[in-house]
């Protein structure tokens, strides 16, 4: 057996043993559904200049800049579908071999593929949010209206100011949902940890504090993160594939 299908074989194992494995994703994940990653080259960041929190709650034309960047994103979110890699973790979730999702993504392609217990850290890109009263609203119709008007919209209840449903930078995350995170990432026994540069914190503390807490650390990404020194296997390999050869390799019920 070669090294590689050895390790599939390691993962495939513990996963069959383990009584409380967690999944943390990030935007690799999603790649396969056809949505951009941040940081790869002709990922997100490579396009478009983040509109910081405190600029968006101060001025109109920053307002205008994030709503434009998101209605043209929104594109990529609306058209994608959950690939194999998604599918495999709802299915391990249904089967009892894992407690859950953390996410880093805002596409919802997770809850799309059936999982049911998703902690979204960084919020969802398929709503809107109202920053004062907290209402939400679909997408549709106020992005065809600032297309159409180029004027950020405002919450219909209390006249607010609205923004996706996402943590921008500069804005704190979920404080009851990083809790419950870490909380999980405490008792875990398996972690795996999938389709993150890992380098954005605290989220990306979070494999730290299960492999701290003495869970096994997994890592599936095609480059290499600061946490692989911690991890028990590491795997450079396309998530959909990855995840799709492990299932293969678990014992059916
Ligand atoms: P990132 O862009 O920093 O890292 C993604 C990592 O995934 C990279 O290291 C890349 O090598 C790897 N990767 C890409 N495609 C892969 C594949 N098919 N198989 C295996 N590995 C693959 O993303 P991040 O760590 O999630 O941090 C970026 C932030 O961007 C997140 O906080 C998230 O909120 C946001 N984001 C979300 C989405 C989404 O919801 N789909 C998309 C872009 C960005
Ligand atoms: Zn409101």
């Amino acid at each position: 057996m070669d090294e590689s299908a050895a390790v599939l074989q390691d993962v495939a194992r513990w996963l069959a043993a383990s009584q409380c494995a967690v999944a943390f994703t990030g935007a690799g994940i999603s790649t396969e559904s056809g949505i951009p990653d941040f940081r790869s080259p002709g990922g997100f960041w490579s396009v478009n200049r983040p509109v910081m929190f405190d600029d968006f709650c101060r001025d109109r034309d920053a307002r205008k800049e994030y709503w434009r960047q998101k209605c043209a994103a929104a594109r990529d979110y609306s058209d994608a579908r959950p690939n194999p890699a998604h599918e495999a973790l709802a299915r391990w979730e249904t089967q009892g071999r894992l407690r859950g999702v953390i996410t880093q993504n805002i596409d919802e392609l997770h809850q799309q593929a059936g999982s049911r217990n998703v902690l979204e850290l960084h919020g969802t890109a398929c709503k809107i949010a109202c920053l004062d009263c907290a209402a939400r609203f679909p997408l549709e119709p106020l992005q065809t209206e600032f297309m159409q008007s180029d004027e950020p919209p405002t919450c219909p209840a209390c006249g607010g100011l609205l923004k996706h449903a996402t943590i921008s930078f500069g804005q704190a995350l979920p404080q009851a949902t990083l809790e419950e995170a870490a909380r999980w990432c405490c008792e875990a026994d398996l972690m795996l940890a999938m389709g993150s540069s890992l380098v954005v914190t605290p989220a990306a503390e979070l494999p730290r504090i299960a492999a701290g807490a003495g869970a096994r650390l997994v890592i599936i990404n095609r480059e290499e993160t600061p946490l692989d020194h911690l991890a028990d296997a590491v795997i450079r390999a396309a998530l959909g594939p990855t995840l799709t050869a492990i299932d293969a390799l678990l014992p059916h019920a």
